[in-house]
């Protein structure tokens, strides 16, 4: 007897709904233009910004850290997993963000799960966007405190939340996206922390996706809006721009002793391999002294986008270099994705559940690396697909 096997059942749903995927295999480097189940393609489906996750001078700081300390750290942090370079670290995005202090965890996603759950408990309230990040839903969820969803971006109905909670015992936290994974929208953070001033919330921003994109050198929303000192807690991540693995929170130096003490993901879980953390530091000295990479992963955004909008496709409500190419259904956007990897484009088909019924996407993800002849050669290969397959007349 199979105990597992009302699974099979359930993958035969996700099939019959278009859903079903194989996991695509990289065979090189995350490059603009990689090796993938067996075919050069242009990548337009990595997180890989700036183009740091294969930079000399990462692999050279990972190889040299290997070599002095080896490949693993061999406990928690709060055991003896704790490397010098690990604070090293945490210093040196603190005085990047301009913030009193630094805990780096595992991955973005566990300092999401980590903090909200350690910060808030059974008695609090959260208020949160409709289209935050699946880490921030699970940290709410684990905290046990009382949810309320408001809007998305929509800062009126995230006030009518915290005015009708105000008579109510218990913390308030005020939490949002930086920007939207999906959609590529800023949040809008000056109305939210006006908001959660007002009402004595505690105001917490994720910029997982705006680390090393936005605001100066890439310190994220809050400098991009001019927010410092107004925002609480700021999440970011190592993973995506900074091109390496990791999410780090800043906040206050008590805060930051408080989730050394509770954060869950940080005492349960082993801290990051030696390389990690030495290619995460190589890439803040690069995101400080190659500040174009940056002007160059925007001016390529603009021309990618401009040249989409011309051909007559809908990109939704970006603001930002990740950019949905609107499909509609969810099975229309995988096997639009499938015809693009056959003509040599690696851009990713999202459905439902990952965004709302009826919003099915291509995401496309422009980076600093990608010259405008690989971009000149994506919109050629999504327009002519497009018509194929009659998501474009
Ligand atoms: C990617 C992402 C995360 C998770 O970051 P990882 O470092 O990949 O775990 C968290 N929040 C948002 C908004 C993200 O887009």
């Amino acid at each position: 007897m199979n105990a597992l096997g009302f699974l099979t059942d359930e993958l035969n749903k996700i099939r019959e709904a278009g859903g079903y995927f194989r996991l695509r295999e990289l065979e090189s480097a995350c490059e603009p233009v990689s090796r993938v189940d067996g075919k050069e393609v242009i990548n337009l489906a990595s997180n890989n910004y700036l183009g740091l996750a294969n930079h000399p001078k990462l692999r050279e700081a990972a190889i040299e850290a290997i070599r002095k300390y080896g490949a693993g750290s061999g406990a928690v942090r709060t055991i003896s997993g704790t490397l010098d370079m690990h604070m090293e670290l945490e210093r040196r995005i603190a005085a990047f963000k301009h913030v009193e202090a630094c805990v780096v965890f595992q991955s973005g996603f566990t300092a999401n799960a980590g903090t909200v759950s350690a910060v808030l408990g059974k008695d609090d309230h959260i208020i949160s966007d409709e289209l935050n990040h699946a880490s921030i839903i699970d940290g709410c969820r684990l905290s046990r405190a009382k949810i309320h969803v408001f809007a998305h971006g929509n800062v009126e109905a995230a006030e009518e939340k915290l005015a009708a909670l105000s008579a109510e015992p218990g913390r308030k936290l005020l939490i949002t996206d930086g920007v939207f994974s999906m959609d590529g929208d800023i949040g809008p953070l000056p109305g939210l922390c006006a908001i959660a001033e007002k009402y004595g919330a505690i105001m917490m921003v994720d910029d997982a996706h705006s680390s090393g994109v936005l605001g100066r050198n890439g310190r994220g929303t809050v400098d991009h809006f001019g927010l410092h000192g107004r925002v609480d807690i700021q999440v970011g991540t190592l993973s995506k721009a900074v091109g390496v693995l990791g999410g780090y929170v800043c906040g206050t130096r008590d805060f930051i002793e408080y989730l050394y003490h509770r954060a869950r993901p940080f005492l349960f879980s082993t801290s990051h391999p030696p390389a990690v953390t030495a290619a995460c530091l190589a890439a803040f000295d690069l995101l400080e002294s190659e500040p174009e990479r940056i002007e160059t992963l925007w001016a390529n955004t603009r021309y990618f986008k401009a040249a989409l909008t011309a051909a007559g496709f809908d990109t939704g409500r970006s603001e930002t270099p990740i950019t949905p190419i609107m499909v509609g259904e969810a099975a229309a956007a995988h096997a639009f994705s499938r015809a693009l990897f056959e003509e040599g484009l690696f851009a990713t088909g999202i459905g439902f559940p990952t965004v709302p019924q009826g919003k099915a996407r291509i995401r496309a993800i422009v980076t600093a690396t990608h010259t405008r002849e690989h971009l000149d050669r994506a919109v050629e290969t999504l327009t002519r697909v497009a018509k194929k397959l009659a998501i474009l007349s």
